[in-house]
């Protein structure tokens, strides 16, 4: 239920008590509550919110602002790295919420020049944000000529409850099975650059049988393409009365994918949680897929070393 922009209230007595939670908060507006938010049961048991709040580029000095902003917007799943030099910044915005941390999802990553000391470069991202414990910690890139992926996951299959949970980001299906074949812990999530014109099905089908969640990064193509000009976007978006952004959104979620768009603005923010009240049709979905043309936007997993 979307409580922006109510006038006069005649609502239902929920719809009541939130209104007053609202005045109470000083007028914050939460679109959309945390409770609704779908999650994502992982390999090891534990649970992902799907839809989350990705921080790639937030600048470091707007970072506690712009994570705060999420937080009030209702997002409790918060995606950043090392190499994103924020995570003081997502840390700092978290403990002044006074949200319960175990109510919080927080992933963070190692950087691939890291491998050689992982621990290290796990504690220091542990520092940064303050915190006892990350909810998923990840493997930046696979940096394969560098040939020692392996070598810094069996330090992340250590980690036990500091982590709790590990995965990957950007590996292809022969580092997945090269990772899976030489170590003990099957990764929980495979978090890759997937849009509706870049799909990586092959990816997709290597983590799926391997028992792995997909994380699109990326999601929104980065800005990098005019989602205006895809009709099959377009045409959703006017047939539900959504945004292109909200289209395409849904279209991750009813993939099954966990998707963690990223803005500084804060009605964006909104905008991009308010898309749990319409479905787009098998038809929408399959013409969406169909838009699938290999743009890749970022770098390809074996260029990063
Ligand atoms: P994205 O697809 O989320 O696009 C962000 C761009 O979309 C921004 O320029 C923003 O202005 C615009 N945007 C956001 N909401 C909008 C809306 N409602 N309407 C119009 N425009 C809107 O790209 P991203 O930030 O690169 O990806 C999301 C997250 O994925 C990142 O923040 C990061 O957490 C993660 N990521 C991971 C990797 C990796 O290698 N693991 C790489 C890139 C990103």
């Amino acid at each position: 239920m979307s409580i922006v922009g109510t006038g006069n209230f005649f609502g239902s007595p929920e719809e009541e008590r939130d209104r007053l939670v609202q005045a109470l908060q000083g007028g914050k507006r939460q679109t959309t509550k945390p409770a609704e938010i779908p999650t994502v049961r992982l390999n090891d048991g534990n649970k992902i919110p799907q839809l989350g709040f990705g921080v790639f580029k937030v600048d470091p000095a707007e970072t506690e602002r712009v994570v705060s902003e999420a937080l009030e917007a209702g997002y409790r799943h918060i995606d950043t790295a090392a190499f994103y030099n924020n995570e003081e910044g997502v840390g700092r915005a978290i403990a002044a919420s006074g949200i319960p941390r175990e109510e919080l999802f927080v992933t963070t990553k190692l950087w691939p020049t890291r491998f050689d000391d992982a621990e290290a470069g796990f504690n220091e991202s542990l520092e940064k944000l303050g915190m006892e414990y990350v909810d998923l910690f990840l493997l930046h890139w696979p940096a394969p000529r560098n040939n020692n992926f392996v070598q810094a996951w069996k330090v992340l299959e250590q980690l036990g409850e500091r982590a709790r949970s590990i995965g990957v980001c950007n590996f292809l299906p022969e580092h997945l099975r090269q990772l899976i074949d030489e170590t003990t812990i099957v990764p929980a999530v495979n978090q890759f650059e997937l849009h509706p014109a870049l799909q990586q099905r092959d990816i997709q089908e290597a983590s799926k049988a391997a028992g792995i969640a997909i994380e699109s990064w990326g999601p929104l193509g980065q800005g990098k393409y005019d989602l205006s000009k895809e009709a099959p976007i377009a045409a959703a978006a006017r047939s539900h009365g959504k945004t292109l952004a909200q289209v395409v959104i849904r279209w991750h979620l009813q993939h099954g994918f966990i998707v963690f768009p990223k803005t500084v603005n804060p009605e964006r923010m909104r905008e991009n949680l308010d898309v749990l009240d319409f479905e787009l049709t098998a038809e929408e979905m399959v013409a969406i897929d169909n838009l699938e043309r290999g743009a890749r936007g970022g770098s390809h997993p074996n260029d990063i070393n």
